[in-house]
């Protein structure tokens, strides 16, 4: 294990800080084109399409002769999936309906010269060679793609869509259409991600993680019976009816890397404007373009239509989902920039159709709740919130900066679990981010440390998403624990440093592929310093972070004993002559006191730790450890007798996994237990976790 080169705990200096600013990038570097036209079958749940799409090879030196699809719906086609055996059709505590399979057929694909590619469509399996696995298709083109070159292909497709689980399917006549048509993966040219030679990383779609596509322009006519209410990602740009009792709705975005829609004839449309003048105080806008160091008119917001689709017997929350989207374009607009996109829809899915709750997809998010938590006091559960910042917060980490979520899942969900407990207290207070009512509050960044355990010691935040031993601790480290690291991370640089790193690591990477050594590369960039003794152990390893104080103890030091030779010659100081002495600078409170403190590392990560020491009637004393030994031992002879110390006062350092251990008091402390507060957390966790949100 490395050692720290150079301790480093206080906020940096300002003065030390280079004030990078890039630039926003306003557009993507558009590799895909996708134009789609979409009809439902809502008696056969099933979909018709047709797609012109056209790949343009990004490489400067590479011929690509064979294109690779992810054809994501087959993972429901039956149980030899991979995606089936890795989750046994269970996820996140919901289980997929019997017979209710779901798949996806490519029935032609010819180039736009005619070529019929067909003949060389082929099921490939590059993550685990489950030949039953058909979520990644290949074919083989008659002409390689030059450097810079494009290729249009013109395929036509069927889908069956399975009953609503793992984000997509139908619930009744409620359809949420994710991951529904064949799409590219991306091609890698050397270099890109650390890449040695040029190829394509296309996943198969396991329980655990679903995207990496890359950037481009979408148009989709989406064709349903002319009752059904539809949204989609994008801006609506026309809608015609057909006479035949359907309607076709279309609906197109660029700078995008994939496409969701819905459609439900039950929902209420209920539509709010985020304005970039109202919504944001100028005040607000100052103290951004401070924090950030950037002039006022690059921390400016634009305004964004919002749309939400609701179920009607969620009505009296309609609100609450308009304000917690307002809440995300906010915050996440503020610091990391302003969301580009013209719309945002929020989806309501239908009772019954959680399954499809808690997603993400380009301008497009669904959330969930229930019509319990229309009323007192369920209605101060802010669960709504939490999951529709959290949903929406992923087009800053996931749609925007495009992370492989396979590889490397903590880039969009730790970084994004981070970002929604700070945009949660920046909108709803610190305290009272989750629950807040009969005086009992509970905050958001309290949840990730609630599932910091002592045993999580065995997994890595830095693995595939579907390496995961148990599968479910895919969760706590690529969601909880990265949130944890960032958490500590802000603690370490302070505020300001961190705020410039996240809008800094978002200007660089707006839709880029970053990977985890580009995020760390920006952390020594901003700092200037080398942070790999940090991430190394806490991304990369797996050792849990634990400080205790061990011992403290203040005590008198007692009149010596015994045979002393001096200048006037040998003197004795019998037992009684010392106590005598003792008890009159005990009755004349001139004692001096010998305090003891040690404070111990449990864990393995090593970190560099502040102390705290507080004598009786003096400020509160601090100290660094660099917390390399097993222990550290402070003595002090006083004239101040030890009334506590403590290692971490301030809690910087969120990944410790206990901190009832931090502290030890040497007089007293009547201050009531607050037990009870965590017991709320636990139920507030539980709850989301049940009902498969985030
Ligand atoms: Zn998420």
């Amino acid at each position: 294990m490395r050692r720290a080169a150079a301790v480093l705990f206080l906020p940096l200096a300002l003065t030390s800080l280079p004030a990078l600013a890039d630039p926003l990038p306003a557009k993507a570097d558009q590799v895909v084109q996708y134009r789609i036209k979409v009809a439902l079958d809502p008696a056969k749940v099933e979909l018709a399409g047709t797609e012109t799409l056209t790949w343009r090879n990004p490489s400067i030196t590479d011929t690509v002769s064979e294109l690779q699809f992810h054809l994501y719906l087959n993972a429901f086609k039956n149980t030899k999936s991979t995606f089936m055996s890795e989750s046994g059709g269970q996820l996140r505590s919901l289980q997929m309906a019997r017979d209710s399979f779901g798949w996806i057929d490519v029935t032609s694909m010819k180039t736009a010269s005619g070529a019929d590619l067909k003949p060389t469509f082929a099921f490939i399996q590059p993550d685990d060679r489950n030949v039953d696995d058909q979520t990644v298709a290949k074919v083989v083109l008659p002409e390689p793609v030059p450097p810079g070159g494009s290729v249009t292909l013109e395929i036509t497709f069927t889908s069956k869509l399975p009953k609503v689980f793992a984000r997509t399917g139908y619930r009744n006549d409620f359809f949420l259409v994710g991951q529904w048509f064949p799409k590219l993966g991306v091609y890698e040219p050397a270099g890109m991600r650390g890449r040695e030679a040029g190829g394509w990383n296309c996943h198969q779609f396991h329980a655990s993680s679903e995207f990496y596509a890359d950037y481009g322009a979408y148009a989709v006519d989406i064709t349903v019976p002319s009752s059904y209410v539809v949204g989609a990602t994008g801006a609506r740009t026309a809608e015609r009816v057909n006479g035949n009792g359907t309607t076709t709705h279309t609906f197109e975005q660029a700078d995008v890397h994939d496409f969701a829609w819905t459609a439900d004839p039950d929902y209420v449309v209920v539509k709010a404007k985020f304005s970039a003048t109202q919504d944001v105080t100028p005040a607000e806008y100052q103290r951004i373009s401070r924090l950030l160091g950037r002039p006022l008119d690059e921390v400016k917001l634009s305004d964004v239509d919002i749309t939400v689709l609701l179920q009607p017997e969620h009505r009296p929350q309609a609100q609450r989902h308009v304000d917690a989207a307002k809440a995300g374009l906010k915050w996440y607009g503020l610091w990391y920039g302003r969301y580009p996109y013209r719309t945002l829809t929020v989806v309501d899915p239908a009772p019954g159709g959680m399954g499809a709750g808690g997603m993400e997809y380009p301008t497009f998010i669904t959330a969930g709740t229930a019509w319990m938590l229309n009323y007192w006091p369920f209605d101060r559960i802010r669960m709504v919130e939490e999951v529709t910042v959290h949903e929406f917060g992923h087009q800053y980490w996931y749609a925007m900066v495009g992370n492989n979520e396979f590889e490397e899942a903590w880039l969009d969900e730790g970084i994004n679990t981070y970002s929604t407990s700070k945009a949660m207290v920046a909108a709803y207070g610190a305290e009272k981010t989750v629950i807040d009512f009969l005086g009992l509050s509970l905050g958001d960044q309290d949840m990730s440390r609630t599932s910091n355990d002592p045993a999580a010691r065995y997994n890595r935040i830095l693995a595939n998403a579907w390496d995961y031993v148990p599968r479910s601790d895919y969760a706590f480290y690529s969601y909880y624990k990265a949130s944890l690291v960032l958490q500590t991370l802000e603690g370490y640089l302070g505020e300001q440093t961190m705020a410039r790193l996240m809008r800094t690591y978002q200007e660089r990477w707006r839709f880029r592929h970053p990977r985890s050594e580009d995020f760390f590369a920006l952390v020594n960039e901003i700092t200037g310093q080398d942070w790999s003794w940090y991430f190394d152990q806490v991304v990369r390893g797996t050792d849990i972070v634990d400080y205790d104080v061990g011992l403290a103890t203040s005590d008198p030091v007692l009149k010596a004993r015994g045979v002393f030779d001096g200048p006037g010659g040998r003197a004795s100081v019998s037992a009684a002559d010392a106590m005598k002495a003792d008890l009159e600078a005990a009755a004349k409170k001139a004692q001096t006191y010998r305090s003891v403190v040690v404070v111990r590392r449990n864990g393995g990560v090593r970190l560099p730790v502040e102390v705290a020491f507080k004598f009786e009637g003096k400020p509160v004393e601090r100290q660094t450890w660099d917390g390399q030994d097993t222990f550290k031992k402070y003595v002090f002879e006083r004239p101040e007798r030890l009334e506590w110390a403590e290692v971490d006062p301030d809690r910087k350092v969120m990944l410790d996994v206990d901190w009832l251990n931090n502290g030890r008091r040497l007089t007293p402390d009547r201050r009531p237990a607050t037990s009870w507060a965590a017991r709320w957390y636990f139920l507030v966790q539980t709850l989301i976790t049940s009902l498969g949100l985030l």
